[in-house]
């Protein structure tokens, strides 16, 4: 194992520890947020929000962003603005960050798991459409869950690491199921699914720019809609539900304090300006290490799926043998290259257990092999 630490010291150029993933602000981060400093107006009001989002928007070819304060409250606000009800489920994958179903949580909703696909780490819409189809019906135009009797309201599907789902196939089957698709996008900034942004697919799609995503505002998230109404509600509800007016203050509904402070903008407006840049260095270090795993028959390198253009967000590579992979955590932490499992399945946390779902050997298989390697962009 000690040639898989040489050569990520070598691909990093460094003999000190080398971080999962860290930021890069080489561009006009700091001249940006001077700018926004010394205009007064670092919170809930300012330029750079706006130009963020319309921005955003054209980056995704989406007609409408709106920026919020993380992904988390992203996803929140998507499954409300689905409908989503106390009481109601939603559909998603047990292979994700626990985010996803916090924010069904959030609801009063509960998470229903069907398995993922092996070559994309996401929602299979073949165990969906087999889940749908043995467990559910409509009614009154519903989606009733006949095991349950409770109504499906939602699916969301999460674009794992940067590689794309098939996510026009679960978008069919959401259609005929009348089930709203929500997409997580989190992780899947210039991520392409038939050469169609991922986000853009469902009714509603969110991304993250936490510390640790592909590019970051400190913390922040984007909801994207096609939908005029929803992409009016999404700001409304976001911001406190405050009805426009000179001086008074009049709340029509439950809102949230949920808007992207301009000072957060302001550092993400100077990061999307290198997205590009990011994303060609991560592109050229997925060949790298591609190329590097390639004769090892123990180890694989995950790559992007068919169909798909992934943005290799955080690299990984599944470590066939079980007690090898755990070797290999071990040898490469202790060595200064930081490696991590990837999460444990959603389902086998305590909040979720008691949740219905399928059975789930693809993300079972998953769980116990893959590895996320150092893939900070090198720039
Ligand atoms: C990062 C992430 C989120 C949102 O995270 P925040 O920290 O709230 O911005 C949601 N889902 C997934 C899959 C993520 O990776």
């Amino acid at each position: 194992m000690q040639d898989i630490v040489d050569f990520i010291q070598k691909t990093f150029n460094t003999k000190e520890f080398i971080p999962l993933h860290e930021p890069r602000f080489i561009g006009n981060e700091k001249k940006y947020l001077n700018d926004c400093i010394d205009s007064t107006f670092v919170s809930s009001v300012g330029t750079y929000v706006d130009k963020f989002e319309k921005i955003f928007a054209q980056k995704t070819g989406s007609k409408y962003a709106i920026a919020t304060v993380n992904g988390t409250s992203a996803l929140h606000v998507s499954l409300i603005l689905s409908d989503v009800i106390r009481g109601d489920e939603v559909i998603t994958q047990p292979l994700t960050f626990i985010a996803t179903c916090n924010a069904i949580d959030y609801i009063g909703a509960r998470p229903v798991f069907v398995d993922v696909d092996l070559d994309t780490m996401g929602l299979s819409p073949f165990a969906l459409k087999d889940f749908l189809e043995k467990n559910c019906e409509i009614v009154e135009n519903q989606c009733i869950n006949k095991t349950t009797d409770k109504v499906i309201r939602a699916c969301v599907p999460m674009h794992t690491f940067g590689h794309p789902c098939k996510i026009d196939e679960i978008r069919n089957i959401c259609n005929a199921w009348n089930i709203t698709l929500v997409e997580d996008a989190a992780e899947s900034l210039g991520s392409y699914y038939k050469n169609q942004h991922t986000g853009t697919f469902g009714k509603l799609g969110t991304f993250s720019f936490n510390g640790n995503k592909i590019i970051t505002s400190g913390g922040g998230g984007v909801i994207v809609t096609d939908d005029e109404k929803l992409a009016q509600r999404a700001k409304h509800i976001t911001t406190t539900a405050k009805v426009p007016h000179k001086w008074e203050y009049t709340h029509d509904e439950i809102g949230y304090n949920y808007r992207m402070p301009n000072l957060n903008a302001a550092l993400l407006v100077a990061q999307l300006e290198q997205v590009e840049n990011f994303l060609e260095d991560k592109r050229e270090l997925a060949s790298e290490y591609k190329k590097f795993f390639d004769p090892n028959k123990e180890i694989d390198f995950v790559q992007e799926p068919e169909n798909a253009k992934s943005n290799y967000w955080l690299q990984s590579v599944i470590v066939k043998d079980i007690i090898k992979r755990n070797k290999f955590l071990e040898y490469t932490n202790r060595n200064g290259v930081m490696t991590r499992p990837i999460w444990k399945l959603m389902n086998e946390l305590k909040m979720f257990k008691d949740c219905q779902s399928t059975s789930l050997n693809n993300a079972k298989y998953l769980e116990e092999r893959v590895v996320n390697i150092t893939s900070s962009v090198r720039l």
